[in-house]
């Protein structure tokens, strides 16, 4: 069996009476995502964890920010397009693990949803994705709630 490991980083801008699109869910707050797209930071940080695994570049090769394509691009979509290409290349997941540091709203209530609809997406087993949630402490932009980060690593196998 052959194995890839790929990781994933991504930072969107808060700001408010924008909608806070997370995980593939819409998580109730007064910010949300300043971005071309949904600005779905999890989503995109897993994306760039399997094209990375692959070695296929990354979101903004694919999906590019200066492109009518993907204006207010539903994030679900792009990752169920990149899933098209890991299957097609013939790998598979075997998991994937995605930190999301924000200072609020707290998302931990939200977390087991987004893990329905991701692996729903990805069409694999919710036991295969894992989602935490850290603050930063009021740390950094994060902490000051000028941002949101997320991180993703992806394990691919073929046989
Ligand atoms: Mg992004």
């Amino acid at each position: 069996m052959e194995f890839r490991i790929g990781q994933g980083y991504d930072v969107h801008q808060l700001a408010r009476d924008l909608p806070m699109w997370l995980g593939g869910l819409q998580v109730p707050s007064e910010f949300g995502f300043v971005a071309h797209s949904d600005g779905d930071v999890a989503i995109h940080a897993l994306c760039d964890a399997l094209l990375g695994a692959l070695a296929l570049g990354d979101i903004g090769r694919h999906f590019p920010d200066t492109s009518d394509e993907w204006k207010g691009a539903d994030s679900k979509d792009l990752l169920r397009r990149v899933m098209e290409m890991v299957r097609g290349k013939g790998w598979e997941v075997s998991n994937v693990d995605i930190t999301i540091a924000l200072q609020q709203p707290k998302i931990n209530p939200y977390v087991p949803r987004m893990r329905d609809v991701l692996s729903s997406v990805m069409d694999i087993e919710k036991s295969q994705v894992s989602i935490k949630a850290t603050t930063t402490e009021h740390l950094g932009f994060t902490g000051r709630g000028e941002g949101c980060e997320a991180m993703a690593v992806a394990l691919l196998y073929r046989d």
